[in-house]
């Protein structure tokens, strides 16, 4: 497929895929239709890879629960909508393993998705998420198009958002040691440290989706983390090994822990696709932080 078009093209996915059309959002704001109308049918894509959405960690999602509901369902609505009216064949949405319900058997399998209430904090974002998975199963199912989602698990890589107050936990925590170690201060964790995670690296994902957008034809949406749960305590004892930090670390447990785990079923796209290499968990956060310190003046944060 020669036309593929990433929304989202400046985000922590986006900036990985290969693709010769992107958008950002100051080519096209997706939370208008008509805008986002109007720039599918200008750019007349084949195929899309849909990222945007607006993100962040449980600081983003615990303080702008009103932002993250109505710009990520109208950005979803938008462009399901749009690329179905311009003659879109293929479409590849993204979800997130934070959309699935709280009280739920482990691992996250797909049939899960809408058995009951997200967790507390992010409960915005993850309905509005939701609803991108009715879409697309309703115009598979009404106009037999071929879309489909990828659901993956905490994603990381160059060019996160780097924000300390509304990142996901490994730019903030990069980005919190790299001011620690420079500013000889303690470096502070939110939580206990205990939660777990699965991780995969931005650029594995950005591969994958492309792949899935070019040779998956199935319905269900396809779920893709790295190689089993990490805990915050153990992703911090790397960074700080990275960093070479001798000073003080903190576990503020005055901040949220966040939900304990979600650990998926990631066998179909094993399957799927059982030579894809994934990048080890220190190369990746290797690469991550070294992008960070040579890019600080300019990256997110
Ligand atoms: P989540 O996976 O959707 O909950 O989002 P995050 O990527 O923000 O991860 C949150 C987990 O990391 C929680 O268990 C937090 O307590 C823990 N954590 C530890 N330190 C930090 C931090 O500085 N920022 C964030 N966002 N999370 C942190």
């Amino acid at each position: 497929m020669k036309k593929i078009l990433i929304t989202g093209g400046n985000g922590l996915v986006g900036y990985s895929i290969e693709a010769p059309i992107k958008i950002t959002r100051n080519d096209c704001d997706l939370v208008d239709f008509n805008k986002t109308f109007d720039t599918f049918k200008k750019l007349k894509p084949e195929g899309i890879i849909h990222c945007a959405g607006k993100v962040g960690g449980l600081g983003g999602n615990m303080n702008y629960k009103g932002e993250y509901f109505y710009q990520n369902l109208m950005i979803n609505t938008n462009v399901i909508e749009s690329a179905r009216l311009v003659g879109v064949k293929k479409l590849v949405s993204f979800l997130s393993t934070c959309i699935f319900p709280d009280t739920v058997e482990y691992p996250l399998t797909i049939e899960q998705i809408h058995n009951g209430e997200p967790h507390i904090s992010n409960y915005p974002y993850a309905y509005a998420k939701r609803m991108a998975d009715i879409q697309i199963r309703a115009y598979r199912e009404q106009y037999d198009l071929n879309y489909s989602s990828i659901i993956p698990s905490n994603i990381y890589g160059p060019n996160d958002n780097f924000s300390l107050e509304h990142g996901h936990v490994m730019p903030m925590l990069i980005h919190k040691l790299y001011l620690a170690k420079r500013n000889n201060t303690d470096f502070t964790v939110w939580g206990s440290g205990k939660p777990l995670r699965e991780f995969i690296y931005s650029k594995d994902i950005a591969k994958i989706s492309k792949w899935v957008l070019e040779n998956y034809n199935g319905t269900d949406p396809l779920i893709i983390s790295g190689d089993g749960e990490v805990s915050i305590k153990d992703l911090v004892d790397l960074l700080v090994q990275e960093f070479n930090f001798k000073g003080k670390v903190i576990f503020d447990k005055s901040k949220p822990d966040g939900q304990f785990r979600k650990p998926s079923n990631n066998s179909k796209i094993k399957e799927l696709m059982p030579n894809f290499k994934y990048t080890s968990f220190e190369k990746g956060i290797k690469e991550t932080i070294s992008w960070f310190v040579s890019n600080y003046e300019k990256c997110r944060k």
